[in-house]
């Protein structure tokens, strides 16, 4: 079959100026733009508004092999049936939980639930004993409020089953009537709040769970657990979030990779609201740089790999800039390596919280410019400060920057101008250059697009040489 690793994508890929306009990756997720009912031998069937994942680009010009993310068939379709999904617009009203009203009381409930309909459903806290929740359901013209129990870190109604978090419940309940009155139907939203998960569905970013297969774990978030899957035959990797709070906040992070893509950004391929919330992202068989680097070392990492790492990572973030994205966490742990060793810039995580709610104490220090860390003030020139710190750990293969120092002691120490020496064996011109990322004015540090220059010059002159 002419999959994803048919010699004819392999060619095109090498040779992106032959390319036609449209140009799909495989993996890329495209909405169609209208009905297909009666397709040819060898064509997809489709309705307007489905979602295919393209699979591989056919000799034909204008043409894709793709896979129907509802079917799972695969076929072929035109370039012109289809047009790719929407970046989502960062909404707070957004919301994972459109159904939780907060703490409002019984009966205002069951006037938030008229006209009655079987399985019209809200969730509230209860004002009476706070913390609990209360899920109520219309039935029969009345509606009934089932106390929702917390205990030993899990939801439940009857006991008999129970919950991670209340996404889960609702999701469980759904499909699945078990002790309550009624399967839970239709949510009603909170005044001012969207669903997040009918506006990600419309613009093409919610994949479908029958789809995704898990495997190994390969990494431990903050938040959660990395495992790695397969979804229509590609490689991923997915972030599971289940805590419902940190999965809401995590929107606003997955709301900006909607709105990026560059090859040296680790690419979203789209979200399951399942067990919490998965973020689905592409596969990257070399995992993250610190761990990539001190396994290898020196020995087997040329200095001209790193120089390409660094350019690919100043890539991404001049791109980063070009969307009006501040990273925040621009680190050497936030970089992953593909199976080809190129370096993606990941976890956006930080990319978003609020400003003004920004725990100081939860900042990584030693890699945060000093004007973000006292006054807040992060911007793209801080991202280049961080950019600095992170060429330090890249050509010290992976170590710990400011070596056996407390966070109190760099804070100090930076503000009063002390800056790092430079790693052993590192070329004069990248310590110059990741000295000038330090400079304490931000206005003077240089621009990833001037850093991006003089990095290909580099790595020109090494390659003629
Ligand atoms: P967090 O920032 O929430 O702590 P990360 O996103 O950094 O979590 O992921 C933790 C680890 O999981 C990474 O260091 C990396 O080893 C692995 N990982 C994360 N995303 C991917 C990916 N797309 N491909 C391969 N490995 C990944
Ligand atoms: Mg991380």
């Amino acid at each position: 079959m002419g999959g994803v690793g048919s010699p004819a994508c392999s060619q095109l890929r090498s040779r992106p100026c032959l390319l036609p306009q449209k140009h799909w990756p495989p993996g890329t997720q495209c909405i169609t733009k209208h009905d297909h009912s009666k397709p040819k031998t060898h064509q997809l069937a489709f309705r307007k508004g489905d979602i295919v994942t393209i699979t591989a680009l056919c000799e034909e010009k204008g043409w894709y092999r793709a896979k129907h993310n509802e079917t799972g068939e695969e076929g072929l379709l035109s370039a012109s049936s289809v047009r790719e999904r929407e970046a989502i617009r960062i909404d707070p009203t957004l919301s994972l939980m459109p159904w939780f009203h907060g703490k409002i009381s019984g009966v205002e409930a069951v006037q938030a639930l008229q006209p009655p309909e079987d399985g019209l459903f809200l969730v509230r806290e209860s004002i009476r004993h706070p913390g609990d929740y209360v899920l109520c359901v219309s039935f029969g013209k009345e509606v009934i409020h089932y106390r929702v129990v917390y205990e030993e870190n899990r939801l439940s109604i009857d006991a008999t089953v129970s919950f991670y978090n209340l996404i889960d419940m609702i999701e469980h309940y759904m499909k699945d009537q078990g002790a309550i009155c009624t399967k839970l139907v239709k949510p009603k939203p909170k005044p001012g709040t969207k669903s997040a998960e009918q506006e990600l569905a419309k613009a093409g970013w919610l994949l479908n769970l029958q789809h995704l297969m898990l495997g190994d774990k390969i990494g431990e978030g903050e938040f959660g657990a990395v495992l790695q899957g397969e979804y229509m035959g590609q490689k991923v990797a997915v972030k599971n979030i289940k805590c419902d709070v940190t999965a809401q906040a995590f929107l606003a992070e997955t709301t900006a990779m909607t709105k990026v893509r560059h090859k040296n950004l680790v690419r979203l391929l789209g979200v399951i609201l399942h067990n919490g919330l998965y973020i689905v992202m592409e596969f990257m068989a070399k995992g993250n740089l610190v761990n990539f680097l001190r396994t290898r070392g020196r020995s087997v990492v040329q200095a001209k790999q790193l120089i390409q790492f660094a350019l690919d990572i100043s890539q991404g973030m001049d791109y980063l800039e070009s969307k009006k994205l501040v990273h925040r966490d621009l680190a050497a742990r936030n970089i992953l390596v593909s199976e080809e060793n190129v370096a993606k810039v990941s976890d956006f995580g930080l990319a978003k919280v609020d400003l003004k709610g920004t725990d100081i104490s939860k900042l990584p220090v030693k890699w945060t410019a000093p004007e973000a860390l006292k006054h807040n003030k992060f911007s793209t020139k801080s991202d280049v400060w961080s950019y600095g710190i992170l060429l330090w750990e890249v050509f010290s293969y992976g170590r710990a920057p400011y070596p056996k120092m407390t966070l109190k002691e760099v804070a100090e120490l930076v503000e009063k101008g002390h800056r790092m020496e430079a790693p052993e064996e590192c070329p004069p011109f990248i310590y110059a250059l990741m000295k000038s990322c330090w400079e304490t004015e931000p206005g003077k540090r240089p621009s990833f697009k001037k850093i991006t220059e003089k990095l290909q010059k580099q790595l020109k002159h090494i390659g003629g040489s």
